[in-house]
């Protein structure tokens, strides 16, 4: 699923390729990842981009008059810039925005079809599609502190819940933590000033770290479809159950939970303890993200 950085990269990747220009027309492929009525899709043809920006884990292409196309990208979502009226990518191929430059398309591998697409007009329509969490790379440590401390959850659940922190999901949580040195199943409630202290620096150096690399890397070209992936190299756990956590040597170990897994290090993250998979949904109870649906929020 897209994270922060990846949707910092296709924001920074589109502003200079849509920014000013007009959208010739919309096609809609896959009628079904359409999910407003009013105002139609046809609104914003002959309409100039006025912006783009990252509303927590949703892309939001501004266009004049207030216009709002808010796209969500879920779990397989991608975005493809190809040449002028390119035809569908195939099945995957959702919806298309045609521009005189180029042609920006949305896909979706897989059979589940989570994808969206909602036209709004107003800011006031567009914020009812944020969930509202911080925004990490802007807050200061005593907002995100009281946004910890909101309530008593797994770091888990806390890190990756969209309306306490925006952007952040199941694989930078992951990293967060590791460099954080912290359990996923710590409790936010009994996190000490230190240990907040470093999960604050953790969630900053790991975010900007990452988006800064992946602008560097896509400083010339558009992301391709296999650029924007959960698994990259040069984590430490996630995604990488049964191989060495790079600090330390020790197996990262896993949760499995819903559709996905956490990853972590035993060692550096809960004092040698194994976190056995079954004995945890009793311990979690709610205090986990269930659903995929749920964690994509
Ligand atoms: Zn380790």
């Amino acid at each position: 699923m897209p994270e922060l950085p990846d949707l910092e990269l296709y924001v920074a990747c589109l502003r200079p390729r849509v920014v000013g220009q007009a959208l010739q027309r919309m096609r809609v492929f896959s009628p079904f990842v359409v999910r407003s009525v009013e105002p139609p899709l046809s609104e914003t043809h002959g309409r100039a981009v006025v912006e783009v920006r990252r509303m927590g884990k949703r892309i939001v292409l501004h266009f004049a008059d207030e216009l709002y196309l808010i796209i969500h990208l879920m779990i397989a979502g991608r975005l493809l810039w190809k040449k002028p009226g390119a035809m569908r990518p195939g099945k995957i191929g959702l919806a298309a925005l045609d521009f005189a430059a180029g042609s920006l398309q949305l896909t979706e591998a897989g059979t589940k079809k989570r994808a969206a697409l909602h036209l709004v007009c107003g800011e006031a329509s567009l914020r009812r599609h944020d969930p509202g969490g911080l925004e990490p790379l802007e807050c200061g440590p005593a907002a995100f502190t009281a946004a910890l401390r909101r309530g008593n959850h797994t770091l888990k659940r806390a890190l990756t819940d969209p309306r306490l922190f925006s952007g952040i999901g199941n694989a930078y949580s992951d990293e967060i933590l590791h460099a954080a040195r912290l359990s996923p199943l710590a409790l936010t409630g009994r996190l000490t000033d230190a240990e907040t202290e470093r999960l604050f620096e953790a969630t900053r150096s790991t975010l900007s770290r990452w988006t800064d690399s992946l602008l560097r890397q896509f400083a010339d070209r558009f992301p391709g479809p296999g650029d924007v992936t959960a698994f990259r190299d040069g984590f430490a756990v996630h995604g990488r159950f049964g191989q060495p956590c790079p600090d330390c040597g020790c197996a990262v170990q896993r949760i499995r939970y819903a559709e996905n897994e956490t990853n972590y290090c035993p060692v550096c993250q809960t004092q040698g303890r194994v976190l056995a998979d079954r004995s945890l949904s009793r311990l979690l109870k709610n205090d986990w993200p269930r659903s995929v649906e749920e964690l994509n929020f």
